[in-house]
Parts: structure tokens; sequence; C-alpha cells
């Protein structure tokens, strides 16, 4: 008589991975985490529509989170010539020296630099034209646009930025 023979196979269920990560993980990525944290020492100022609508003036908002441009020579900074820092009108960030300001006669305050870090540049599409948009580095504000006519003696650039979008602080030995 054959006889079936049943072969039971003992089954090795693979050795669950350990749900949490050994010591020496978890020490690599709190160094990264804590690296990366530090080496980004410019914090983003985020805030809501209505939290910059309470915060900013009717024009400032315009500009600065609709991306608006204010009237040539309307701004109250156009003709300013004093030694001193211009800040985000957003978030008091120091966007341009008073050592880069030129008058351009365009009618809005132009530089033709901007203080390190502090701006980022974005591709601008709007009316059919390829313009370079000049935003602040920590809240995102629309602060005017940058263009390659600026004087040839220093960078050649000119940043064509909105009164409203700055502060100006004069140094005050002067
Ligand atoms: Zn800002």
């Amino acid at each position: 008589m054959l006889t079936k023979n049943v072969i039971y196979r003992k089954y090795n269920r693979p050795k669950d991975k350990p749900l949490f990560m050994k010591p020496i993980q978890i020490f690599i990525t709190t160094a990264i985490f804590a690296i990366s944290f530090a080496s980004n020492a410019q914090q983003k100022v985020v805030k809501t529509e209505a939290e910059w609508k309470k915060q900013l003036t009717e024009k400032q908002f315009t500009i600065l989170r609709k991306k608006g441009t204010e009237y040539a020579f309307s701004g109250k900074l156009n003709k300013e010539y004093g030694q001193g820092i211009y800040y985000c009108s957003g978030c008091n960030t120091p966007l341009f020296s008073s050592e880069t300001k030129f008058d351009s006669g365009t009618g809005w305050p132009s530089f033709d630099n901007h203080i390190a870090n502090n701006v980022s540049f974005l591709e601008d599409h709007k009316y059919g034209m390829l313009r370079t948009e000049v935003v602040c580095n920590i809240c995102d504000g629309h602060l005017g646009h940058v263009f390659l006519d600026g004087p040839k003696k220093t960078t050649g650039k000119r940043y064509c930025v909105n009164s409203a979008a700055l502060v100006f602080k004069k140094n005050k030995d002067n």
C-alpha cells in the first residue's frame, strides 16, 4: 500500500524588521536635521492673507502680497538719498543698502545690488514679456523687478523697487 508521505516543511518566517530605528540611525537622522536647521538660519515668515491684510496698509498689501506696482514718482523713497538701510515693509528684513541706491530717473527707488541672501528671483511672464521678479527671501513679498540696464560701472543691474515694499531706516550717525 502506497502511503503518501506528507512532508511538513518548517516555514521559516523572516524576522520582522524592527519598527524603530537602531540607535545609530536615530543619531544620524537627528544630526542631519540639526545641521540643516542650523544652516537654514533664515526662518521664513508665513502668514495668511487675512493676517497680512491686518498688518499692512492697503498699498503695502497690494504691492507685497498681490504683486502690484505703485505709480512712478509716487513713492516716498524714490528721492531718498540718506545713508541707511532699506528693510522689507512686510517682515523687516534688511534688503538694500543706501550705498547701492542710484537715481535711475524711472520714478521708482533703484538699486544696483541687494543685501546678500535676503532676496530671491522669480520668472515673471506677465504682459507677454519675461521679467525677473524680485521678492523678499523671508516673507516672499513682491518688491519689484530687476533689469540689466543698471550702472555699468558697478553691477549693470537695476533693481526697480516699490517704495511701499520698503521701510528706510537712516544710520544714526547721519
Ligand atoms: Zn519680507
